[in-house]
């Protein structure tokens, strides 16, 4: 490729790239030259660090080294792979003229060069850039001001498959929503982005928010957007939607045009989803129930890992999707479970189901592709096999009493395109080539002058090869040879000694048209094999010709009922998720929960899937199951509240998170790890379990907990299902209790929520003579010559003690600090006066004072020192401190 010459004035190349660039300032721009992407200045140096490669330099501009660095072209996808996944986007700008119409206007005139697509993390398409099992969504969020009250609404669509949808949302709810949905890459209004109150919003959101000019999200001009996007008149044949609605779906619009330019991908319709219509988990309760990823962010170890025994992409994304929204109408998630049910009923179907469903590829994806132009005759044998799988699918189900979804996916299925299908198998070839350019992937059959045209080229090859036999004898030549290659395309060939047979005689050189002199050899050619050539040529551009057409008739075939093959790739989906449940729930043993409008929350021999199947895994005993009951009880118009207690290790976050895993399980439509359960309806999950520590941003672990502890007392309505452990650890001991105690007291009389809440402060059992509906329960441990066993059992009553030090001495603390701990542990107790829930203050400083690193070695124990030592002065008020002061005093 040329340099860039010259230093001063910019070259013209050099002005061609900075305009480019200049229009495309948030993107690495790929500036095609010859068998490369080159990037320059900033992106140069930021795609070498990004990728490993070497940052060379190219020409000066203005004085200065241009720094440089290429990918080649063959190996582009890897790098954009990489690019992507790191967040960057990229402009692909590439030669949009043949060079040959550059040099006829002059030596200096570059070739025209545009940018033909923008891949953005939101925006790709390649099988070898998406994950199978991952849905890749683009959002937009759509704000209109309106009083006080401003309207939120987001758009999300997933560009490989054609999904498209909207909901409303408000300032309070948008980040559970944007979580929930988990886009790869969020555009927005700049003003939205810089709005000071929605700033933690973004922080949190990180780098996939990418604010983009407002223009693009104008509520006004959007239906006429819309409109021209998908071709109707007006959108309110789609529905009507609110104006913050059709700001978020023209942006999604909008940033589609300009990422795909020219190229206009085939999505549905959007589809509007109905406001609480699924369970709101929010961010904090979503991280900490590890759905998706584990916090430590792998899939390994997640709740979708366990459960997922789906066999096609498609089903694994329709999977999570269902985990990461479950519902919270009852009837619809019976309709789930019915089907799930179905095919624990018909067990033989499934194995049969899932046979065919292996064959199937991703349809949407493949259609997809092949309308923006980027796909190849694979992406059309994806489009067949797939319908065949599909043919042989709905014949499984024909003689069999099915359940409504699983009758209504069939129909989804039977409306599936049976004459493209049908123009698929009669046009395309068993083996089919990745690339179209080639040709070489239309059936032999499927067109007269295609057959005809491949026969003549193959015969000719037969009649070359009689030329040679014919000349060999003519000349008496036997080295004689007729070759090819691509710049003489055929010729004769004799070795240098035999030149004279050739070109000796006036009518030998008349016959024998000299080509090329090489160093031991001579090359000539003849009128017939001249001819012969010709006619070879016209016939393979004439077969491509007829191939490529064929292929353009098959993919507008293709893309004319992209309605249907979604419907159906969809409807293959669900029939996978709802045999892989089937299979999830033979193989666990799983049984079917009751959803219902109750407040009922009541498992029966509950399980911890994850930790249930790891155990197992680990070749460990098994996992012991428990019972909750959160039920109202009597006249009681509002669920229970436990209170649990439990040495560390004991299993207390284990029961916490297998209950709220459970509510999540029931209401995506699962069966659940349970012997019995019975639900009513969760509208709102909360938990707070854990430690997440978010220093990164700054905050304390304490402050972390508070404020997502106050979410949950502000939010939580008679619905919702409150999970909480060991709130208030992360400050003194006085403070933390107080905290707890009063959180519990709020819950129970305000919130009036099912809730589980695991605490340290044994001082709280008391609250249960207060609170009616509270309840104590406690993990059960054994005591056995000094040591702890844990029962993992999950009994009423409290625990008496919370058994650190055996845990200490298990974790391999020294023998002599465990010694030394039992030492002070004994002179502490000894100290305690009562367990009464109005002494509790007196008990607190002991507690602490326990569980300090290093145990104060006093004598005689020092209870007001003890006291002194565990409070954490930086945490506190003034008033908290008078306050301290004044205990203390009563103390002495
Ligand atoms: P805690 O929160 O009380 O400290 P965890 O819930 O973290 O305790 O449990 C500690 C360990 O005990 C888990 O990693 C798990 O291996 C085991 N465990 C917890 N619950 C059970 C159970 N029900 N059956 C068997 N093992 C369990």
């Amino acid at each position: 490729s040329t340099p860039l010459p010259g230093s001063g004035a910019a070259t013209p190349m050099m002005e061609q790239f900075l305009e480019i660039k200049a229009a495309n300032p948030d993107s690495l721009l790929f500036y095609r030259m010859g068998d490369f992407y080159e990037l320059f200045f900033d992106d140069a140096e930021i795609a070498s660090r990004a990728l490993g490669i070497v940052l060379t330099k190219r020409g000066k501009h203005q004085g200065q080294d241009i720094p440089m660095c290429g990918v080649p072209i063959h190996a582009a996808d890897d790098y954009l792979q990489k690019l992507i996944g790191l967040g960057h986007r990229v402009a692909v700008c590439e030669q949009i003229e043949d060079p040959a119409e550059a040099k006829k206007r002059g030596s200096k005139s570059v070739v025209k060069r545009d940018v033909v697509r923008v891949v953005t993390p939101g925006t790709i398409t390649e099988d070898k850039l998406l994950a199978p099992a991952e849905s890749n969504f683009l959002m937009a969020l759509g704000r209109v001001k309106g009083g006080s009250d401003n309207a939120y609404a987001l758009a999300w669509i997933e560009l490989s498959t054609g999904i498209f949808r909207v909901a409303e949302t408000s300032a309070d709810n948008l980040l559970a929503d944007i979580f929930r949905i988990d886009p790869r890459e969020l555009v927005l209004p700049e003003p939205v982005f810089y709005d000071a109150e929605l700033k933690p919003v973004f922080d949190l959101v990180g780098r996939v928010a990418n604010p983009q000019p407002s223009s693009l999200f104008d509520s006004a001009s959007a239906p006429g957007r819309i409109a021209r996007f998908f071709e109707v008149a007006t959108p309110d044949s789609f529905g009507t939607f609110s104006r913050a609605e059709l700001s978020a779906i023209s942006g999604v619009i909008a940033y589609v045009e300009k990422t795909q330019k020219a190229e206009r991908p085939p999505l549905s319709r959007p589809e509007r989803e109905q406001s609480g219509s699924t369970l709101f988990i929010d961010p904090a309760t979503r991280a900490n129930l590890e759905l998706l990823r584990t916090t430590g962010g792998s899939r390994d170890g997640s709740l979708l890992k366990a459960i997922d025994r789906t066999v096609t992409g498609a089903g694994a994304r329709l999977l999570a999707d269902r985990l990461m929204s479950p519902l919270t109408d009852p009837r619809a998630i019976a309709q789930r479970l019915d089907s799930v049910a179905f095919f624990l009923a018909e067990r033989r179907l499934i194995e049969a189901l899932r046979a065919c469903l292996k064959g199937v590829s991703d349809m949407p994806r493949a259609l997809t592709r092949l309308a923006l132009n980027r796909g190849g005759p694979r992406d059309l044998g994806a489009l067949r096999s797939g319908f065949e799988a599909a043919l042989a699918i709905r014949a499984l189900f024909a003689e069999v009493e099915v359940s409504a979804e699983v009758s209504e996916a069939l129909e989804a299925i039977s409306a599936l395109p049976v004459a493209f299908a049908e123009h698929l198998t009669g046009a395309l070839d068993d083996d089919l080539p990745l690339l179209k350019r080639d040709g070489g992937f239309v059936r032999a059959g499927y067109n007269v002058e295609l057959d005809e045209m491949r026969a003549l080229r193959d015969e000719s090859r037969r009649v070359i090869a009689g030329m040679e036999r014919d000349l060999i004898e003519e000349t008496g030549i036997r080295s004689l040879k007729i070759r090819h290659n691509n710049v003489l395309g055929y010729y004769i060939e004799v070795t240098a000694n035999h030149q004279a047979i050739m070109n000796g005689s006036d009518e030998a050189k008349a016959r024998f048209i000299h080509r090329q002199t090489m160093a031991n050899a001579m090359r000539f050619t003849t009128t017939e094999l001249a001819e012969m050539e010709t006619k070879i040529a016209n016939a393979a551009d004439r077969a491509l010709a007829i191939e490529l057409a064929a292929f353009d008739r098959l993919v507008a075939e293709a893309v004319g009922e992209a309605e249907t093959i979604r419907a159906g790739a969809a409807a293959l989906a669900s029939l996978d998720v709802s045999a892989a449940l089937a299979v999830l729930a033979t193989s666990e043993n799983w049984c079917r929960p009751v959803v219902d409008d109750s407040l009922a929350f009541e498992i029966v021999g509950g399980r911890h899937p994850v930790v249930e199947q790891s155990l197992r895994a680990a070749g460990e005993n098994a996992f012991v199951a428990n019972d909750c009951d959160l039920s109202p009880e009597g006249s009681a118009k509002a669920g229970a509240i436990w209170l649990l207690t439990g040495p560390n290790m004991g299993g207390k976050s284990t029961f916490l998170r297998q209950n709220a895993l459970i509510a999540i399980l029931a209401q995506m439509g699962s069966f659940v790890p349970a012997a019995s359960a019975h639900i009513g309806v969760v509208d709102r999950l909360f938990s707070r379990v854990g430690a997440s520590d978010d220093l990164a941003r700054g905050r304390s672990t304490f402050m972390v907990e508070m404020v997502e502890t106050a979410a949950i007392l502000n939010q939580a309505g008679e619905r919702a299902l409150v999970i909480l452990d060991e709130i208030g650890r992360g400050t003194a001991t006085f403070d933390g209790l107080s905290i707890a105690w009063a959180a519990v007291e709020y819950l129970h009389e305000k919130n009036r929520c099912r809730a589980i809440f695991a605490t340290h402060f044994h001082e709280m059992t008391a609250l249960a003579e207060k609170l009616q509906r509270l309840s104590n329960v406690t993990m059960r441990v054994k005591e056995w010559e000094g040591d702890v066993v844990f029962l993992h059992e999950v009994g009423k009553g409290a625990a008496d003690r919370s058994y650190g030090v055996q845990v200490a001495r298990l974790a391999g603390l020294p023998d002599a600090v465990v010694q030394r701990a039992k030492d002070v542990l004994h002179q502490l107790e000894a100290g305690e006066t009562s367990g009464k829930a109005d002494r509790l203050v007196d008990d607190l400083p002991l507690f602490s004072a326990a569980m300090k690193k290093e145990p104060p070695a006093p004598a005689k124990v020092d209870v007001v020192g003890a006291a002194l030592a565990a409070l954490n002065l930086d945490e506190m008020t003034p008033r908290q401190a008078m306050e301290e002061l004044y205990r203390l005093k009563e103390l002495a």
